[in-house]
Parts: structure tokens; sequence; C-alpha cells
């Protein structure tokens, strides 16, 4: 291959990749795709697609329970992980296809095969054939990071969780973020018995204190149990059982099944970054400026590899508007990171946007403040269940300008996305008071807080 074959290599073709490779080419450049696994990447394949499949199937489940208590008769649910494995693939199977179809179109030359940087704009696969581009985006995302115990070796990460066929009858989860916390639900909805194994004092930090209280209110109702304060030391094997030791020498109970779901780590060492100078942060993270550009000149990255926010839509975000500046004419093209939406598919799920009360009091002192509304959803209430919604706003200044929400109940994660919308455009409380509620919905409730 010569210096002139592409515009573009772009390493990795996961969520970042692919979208990257598709708006460059969209503006007529020569792009390569180096991925050796499947396409979607983490996303697609381990992450949020399968992951939101087994949180509609618990959440199937727990809709069955309350539909027998309120008449109807119904023989106790048996779920068959294993064929919901099949829809779940024939899923994933139809995005592989289409992701396929568009990069014919786009004509992107697909190379399945790993890429690792033997110059800025050299880029080597594992066959040795070395391609040429003015420009290189690294976009190899990441991989689940056990902790450094004696042990950590026996337990799952993420990854294993979509290879497992039936729910373990005792899993043990290591973490308290977004993983641990949505596969928690998935489980403990789908017939395993949970604990959790929290280092901090509470589930989630990063997000709303007392809404993650309340959700780890909701999740004892479920039957999950929380160890918090817990400081693991090691993990031991006894028969097929997995047994965890704390840091005062008491061990756990017997499990099952152990899962660390204890953060991820930068796939910047395998792609030659670091050997040609690419800076990166003590986690691994390749540094990038507002722009997405290295410290090497030609060599750009996006998603999970950079250390901003590790959400698929924006690592699409980040490398569209790279493309757009690159190759579509843009200059200032570029993603603002502010007030980004996020959603955990818990059980119900959490999603917020803006700052969290703490960090706005931190920010703004005594001209924060907040309203909040607690309640039962109608379901829920009509089947006397336990679960709780608990939604807040967070506001500052005379004008009461909206800094965050934050949603926890039935259907936060659909709601939430239309209130982002007006967030970012800096709507005030009163907007919100002016509007007219939808009535009877949850989502009505953000409208009516007093
Ligand atoms: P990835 O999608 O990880 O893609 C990187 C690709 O690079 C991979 O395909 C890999 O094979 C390839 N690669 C690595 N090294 C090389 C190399 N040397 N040469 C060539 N290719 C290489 N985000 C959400 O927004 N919503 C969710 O609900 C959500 N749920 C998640 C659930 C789980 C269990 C996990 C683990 C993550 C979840 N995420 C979610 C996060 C989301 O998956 C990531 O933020 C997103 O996939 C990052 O995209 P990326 O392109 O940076 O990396
Ligand atoms: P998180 O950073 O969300 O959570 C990691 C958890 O592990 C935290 O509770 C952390 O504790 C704990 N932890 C870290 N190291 C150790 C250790 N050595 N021993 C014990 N506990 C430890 O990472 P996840 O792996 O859950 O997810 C990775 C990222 O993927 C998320 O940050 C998110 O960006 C993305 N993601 C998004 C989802 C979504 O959009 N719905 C779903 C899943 C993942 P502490 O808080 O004290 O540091």
């Amino acid at each position: 291959m010569s210096a002139t074959d592409f515009d573009l290599i772009v390493i990795g073709g996961g969520s970042g990749g692919l979208a990257g490779a598709f708006r460059a080419a969209a503006h007529g450049a020569r792009v390569a795709l180096l991925e050796p696994g499947d396409l979607g990447g983490t996303c697609v394949n381990v992450g949020c697609v399968p992951k939101k499949a087994m949180w509609l199937a618990a959440d199937l489940s727990q809709k069955l329970g309350l539909a027998a208590q309120l008449g109807f008769s119904l023989p106790p649910p048996q779920f068959d992980w294993a064929e919901f494995i099949t829809h779940r693939q024939r899923y994933i199977t139809n995005i592989h296809a289409s992701y396929q179809q568009r990069l014919d179109a786009h004509r992107i030359a697909l190379l399945r095969t790993r890429g690792c940087l033997r110059a800025a704009d050299t880029v080597e696969t594992s066959e040795g054939v070395r391609l040429r581009a003015p420009h290189v985006l690294i976009a190899t995302g990441g991989h689940p990071l056990r902790p450094g115990v004696p042990g950590a070796e026996l337990g799952m990460v993420s990854d294993d969780f979509f290879n497992l066929c039936a729910a373990p009858e005792h899993v043990a989860i290591v973490g308290g973020g977004y993983i641990a916390v949505e596969l928690a639900g998935v489980l403990q909805s789908l017939g395993s018995r949970v604990e959790m194994f929290v280092r901090g004092r509470r589930l989630l930090n990063g997000f709303d204190e007392e809404l993650s209280l309340q959700l780890a209110e909701d999740y004892r109702q479920y039957g999950v149990r929380l160890h918090l304060d817990y400081s693991l030391r090691s993990v031991r094997q006894e028969a097929s059982k997995f047994v965890l030791r704390d840091g005062t020498g008491a061990d756990s109970s017997q499990f099952d099944a152990l899962l660390f779901a204890t953060g991820r780590r930068p796939n910047s060492d395998v792609c030659g970054a670091t050997q040609i100078g690419v800076a990166c942060d003590a986690n691994g993270h390749v540094q990038v400026d507002e722009y997405q550009d290295t410290s090497v000149a030609g060599v750009h990255a996006v998603g999970d590899v950079t250390d901003r926010v590790a959400l698929t839509p924006v690592a699409i975000a980040a490398a569209r508007r790279l493309m757009d500046r690159l190759f579509g004419g843009q200059p200032e093209a570029r993603l603002d990171y502010a007030d980004i939406a996020t959603v955990v598919f818990s059980h119900p799920p959490i999603g917020q946007v803006g700052l969290t009360e703490e960090a706005a009091r931190l920010q703004h002192g005594d001209a924060v403040r907040v309203y909040r509304a607690g309640f039962r959803p109608m379901l829920h209430a009509l089947a006397d269940s336990p679960q709780r919604s608990l939604f807040k706003l967070v506001c500052v200044g005379d004008g009461e300008r909206v800094i965050g929400i934050h949603l926890l109940g039935e259907g936060a994660d659909e709601i939430l996305q239309g209130f982002a919308v007006a967030l970012k455009r800096g709507i005030r409380k009163c907007d919100l008071d002016d509007t007219v509620a939808i009535h009877p919905t949850s989502a009505e409730e953000v409208v009516l807080m007093r």
C-alpha cells in the first residue's frame, strides 16, 4: 500500500470507530477500518445492546409478578434464558449485517485485523501490511478490569456475563457502579439471589445521593443483599463455590458465581499509541484536546480509549464532529461535553443530566434550590408493590435556571431525553411550571414540582 491509498485509517470498529468511518466517507474521504472482532465493538456485542435485552427480560419478569398480584391468573413464569439468547443474538446479527451493508455502500475498506501504529501516518496490521494515511483515528475502546487481589482471576467480568445460559443460583457482584448495579438488577429479577460488595458507602458514586439511597432501598426490597464499605482482600474457590475474604479476615457465604464490575481499562497500549509517543494518562487513557487531537499531529482519538465520558453516544458524537472538522469543511466542529444525559438501567432505572445537588452546592453555594417529588408509580401502587420513584430538579439563581435533572423510577430512561434537550437549552423552573402536565404519567411530576 502507498501513502495515497487512504485519507483516514480507523483503528477499532466499535461505536466511535464506525461512526467516524461512516462520517468521513460521507464527506468523500477514502477510509480503511481495522477491526479483528465483531463489528459494533463493546456496545453491540458485550455492552449496551445485550445488556438492554437482558434488562427488558428482567423488566418483563417483574411485570409478570405485578400482573399476578393484580388479578391475572398466570402459571409461575419460567424463563428459558437459552431461548432468550437466540432472540438477543438474532437482533445483534442484524446489526452486524446492517453495519456491513453500510461499510460496503460507503466503500470503506474493512480489514479484519488488529492495527498497530508505527508512525503518525503508518498503521501495521497483524499480518505485517503497512497502511499510510495523513489521519489516524484511535477508537480501540477498553476492557474490563479486575481488582488486584489474590484470586481475582477466578471471577467473571461483564464480557463473561453474556455467555451465561441460566441464572446462577447465588451470585456475588463486586462493584457499585453502572455495570454492578445493572447486572445485579437483571440477575435478581431473573431468579438469582444477589449479594453486592461495594467498597464505597453507597451505590453509583457521581449520581445524586438521595436517588442512590432510594435505589439501594428498592434493591433491598427485591432481595438484593448490599455489603457497603466492603474491603475485598482475596477470593478463593472451594469445590465449585467462590468465597470472598474481607479486610478483617472474615469470609463471605459461598457463591455459585462471582462477577467483578470494577471498572475498565483503555486499550491504548495494544494499538501502538504509546510506542509512537501519544501521551496517555496514568490509567492509560489517550489524552486528547477539545478537538479530539492527541499529542501527535494527525493522530486523533475518541471514545473509551480517551478519558471522556464512556458512553456510546458520546463516542459517536465526538467521532462525527471530528470528521466534520477534518473532511467536512467545519473547522470549529467539536463535541460539547457539558450536560450529557445518562441512564443506569437499574430496576427501576436512574437518569441524570447536569449537576447533582452536591456538585451544584459546591459550585453555587446558597444560590441552589432543589425541588423533589417522591411517589409510587401507579402500577406499583395498584399492585401494592413497595417500589418508589424519586425525581429531583436542581436550580440556580433568582431566575431558577435548571442545572440538574435526576429521575429514579419507572420510565425514567425514556422520560429523560426530552428534558435533557430542555436543560441544554437553558430552561428555567418557570418554563416547567408553564407547561401543562400529561396526566396520569410519571413524567408529569417533572412539571408539577413545587
Ligand atoms: P468499543 O465499542 O469498545 O470499540 C473498540 C473496538 O476496537 C473493539 O471492537 C475492539 O475489538 C477494537 N480494537 C481494540 N484494539 C484494536 C486494535 N489494536 N486494532 C483494531 N481494532 C482494535 N454505553 C451507553 O451509552 N449505554 C449503555 O447502556 C451502555 N451499557 C454498557 C454495558 C456494558 C456491560 C459495558 C461494558 C459498556 C456499556 N456502555 C454503555 C459503554 C459503551 O459500550 C462504550 O462507551 C462504547 O462501546 C465505547 O465505544 P468505543 O468505540 O470507544 O469502543
Ligand atoms: P464504574 O466506574 O461505573 O464502576 C466501577 C465500580 O467498581 C465502582 O463502584 C468502583 O468504586 C468499584 N471499584 C473500582 N475498583 C475497585 C476495586 N479495586 N475493588 C473494589 N471495587 C472497585 O465502572 P463499570 O465497570 O461499572 O462501567 C464502566 C463504564 O462503562 C461506566 O463508567 C460507564 O461509563 C459505562 N457504562 C455505561 C452504562 C450505561 O450507560 N447504562 C452501563 C454500563 C457501563 P468507586 O466508586 O469507589 O470508585
